[in-house]
């Protein structure tokens, strides 16, 4: 009896839905390679033609570098791995919303798909800071899916930072 009530609420589920969960797991997967590395913890992974063909996480303290957010090292890793800069037929899922920087990037990558966990009210470029894609005139609109784990991707940013005051 219990089993077939699950197994339907599970069939409301949309197949797609779940995919962009797994998806999502990975990169938060990163994200906590980047808190062990005491880095902020934000991950991101790129998918192209239903495989991984990147992964990454924020390494601005080892890298010294303000540029090395995960999405900007997942897209230079999937630039390589397909030999190419247009990232036509690829999706990235990272855990925490955008920047300026990295949506500005996603743009220039011509990423079809954006699918993001938690809101960044601080830098976010998508929906919290400034809302870059509801400026018209842009070449390239990627398909937009914010909210997907969103509490696991925010929990880890708060674990993060927590920790950083108690120290
Ligand atoms: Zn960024």
């Amino acid at each position: 009896m219990e089993n077939s009530s699950l197994k339907s609420s599970y069939l409301c589920v949309p197949f797609i839905y779940m995919n962009e969960e797994k998806w999502m797991r990975l990169a938060l997967k990163e994200a906590e390679k980047a808190e062990s590395e005491d880095e902020v913890p934000v991950g991101a992974v790129i998918i192209c033609g239903g495989k991984v063909i990147a992964q990454a996480h924020n390494r601005k303290e080892a890298t010294k570098k303000a540029t090395a957010h995960a999405e900007i090292l997942a897209i230079e890793k999937a630039n390589k791995k397909i030999g190419d800069w247009r990232l036509l037929d690829c999706e990235l899922y990272v855990t925490v919303e955008p920047c300026a920087m990295c949506v500005g990037a996603i743009i220039q990558a011509r990423l079809k798909r954006l699918v993001y966990g938690t809101a960044d009210p601080k830098f976010g470029a998508v929906e919290s800071v400034i809302k870059i894609f509801q400026q018209s005139g842009w070449n390239h609109y990627p398909e937009i899916i914010s909210g997907v784990l969103k509490e696991e991707s925010s929990q880890i940013i708060k674990r993060y930072f927590t920790k950083k005051r108690d120290k």
